[in-house]
């Protein structure tokens, strides 16, 4: 590796949603100088909902691309640099840690900040791209709201999608839940739940076939597995819960994560098993992944990174 292809960084904060942006708003702030790439996606899983009507200082809500150009601008202002480019491989194995750019450029920092996020798995059909944000949604949380009062699908049957259905059960008349095999995934509990509640209706042994609509939701093609029964549910919203992927893979090896992936934090703490290596947001996070506790674990994690900085005399 030529020297002249790597350059030096105090703070290298890696990912582009509100963690990223909010530990970059921090380490700015503390003058870490912290620099910032964005990854594949620019301002991550926000981009693709619609109205965010749950961030806290947002009366009226706000659209979840507008809010993400919000806390980029906001990041840039405190003199973050912002920059395009994914991070494509990591060397820990000594300070200061050595992180690749586009498979090209070599980035070496005295405090790495990982923000990368999660994605949520699809089912895989055109119709779900298509109407993703017109109907189509894979966080009830979000946007369940929108569908006071109507009937809708979900499909999964992990503890997320209990946990979803049973939220959308509050608000919506009818939800129609789609499990694919004779049996839920989730915790007892949960499947208790879900089965005790008389407007989740569940269908066994079931899959998806096409969601229906020009340029928003109005049905479901399902087909039972067992008995090859196909039928079609009107419905105005459709929500995918069968899990989610944290976006970990370049750090495999090297920092300590659960069997699904996900990093794993000292509690109370953003710290990695790495000292001076910090992971926030839903990279770290299988249980609420909201934006705001993105944003909060972001927030430490530009805290804890200036601890570790000052202590080793770096700012
Ligand atoms: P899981 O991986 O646990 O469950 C995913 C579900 O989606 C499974 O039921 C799976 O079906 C189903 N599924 C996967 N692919 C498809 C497909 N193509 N078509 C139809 N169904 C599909 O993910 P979760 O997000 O539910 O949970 C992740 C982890 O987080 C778990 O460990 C969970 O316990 C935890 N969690 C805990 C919570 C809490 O404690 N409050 C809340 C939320 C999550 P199948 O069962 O057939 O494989």
């Amino acid at each position: 590796m030529a020297d002249s292809t790597v350059e030096k960084v105090h703070c290298l904060i890696i990912g582009s949603g509100p963690a990223g942006y909010t530990a970059a708003i921090y380490a700015a702030r503390a003058n870490m100088k912290p620099v910032l790439y964005q990854g594949i996606q620019p301002g991550g899983q926000l981009t693709i909902t619609t109205e965010v009507e749950n961030y806290p200082g947002y009366p009226d809500g706000i659209q979840g691309p507008d809010m993400m150009v919000n806390f980029e601008k906001q990041a840039a202002r405190m003199g973050a640099d912002i920059r395009f480019g994914l991070a494509t491989k990591v060397d820990f194995s000594k300070q200061p840690y050595r992180v690749q750019i586009d498979e090209e450029k070599w980035i070496e920092a005295d405090a790495v900040i990982i923000s990368t996020g999660a994605s949520a798995k699809w089912l895989g059909l055109e119709s779900e791209q298509r109407l993703n944000g017109f109907g189509v949604s894979a966080c009830a949380v979000c946007d369940g709201f929108f569908f006071r009062g109507k009937e809708v699908a979900i499909v999964g049957a992990g503890d997320t999608a209990a946990e979803e259905a049973l939220y959308l059960s509050k608000l919506c008349t009818t939800v129609h839940m789609f499990i694919r095999r004779d049996q839920m995934r989730a915790s007892k509990v949960m499947q208790e739940r879900v089965q005790k509640t008389p407007n989740i209706k569940i269908y066994w042994n079931t899959d998806t076939e096409e969601i229906l609509g020009e340029n928003k939701t109005e049905a479901v093609r399902i087909k039972n597995n067992k008995t090859g029964e196909v039928q079609t549910i009107k419905i105005s919203g459709f929500f995918v819960a069968i899990g989610h992927q944290p976006n970990s893979d370049i750090f495999k090896g090297w920092i300590d994560m659960d069997e699904a992936g996900y990093i794993k934090t000292i509690p109370g703490t953003s710290k990695t098993n790495i000292e001076g290596v910090f992971a926030a947001g839903d990279v770290q996070d299988k249980i609420y992944r909201q934006a705001v506790t993105a944003a909060g674990t972001g927030c430490m994690a530009a805290l804890d990174a200036e601890r570790y900085l000052s202590a080793k005399g770096l700012v």
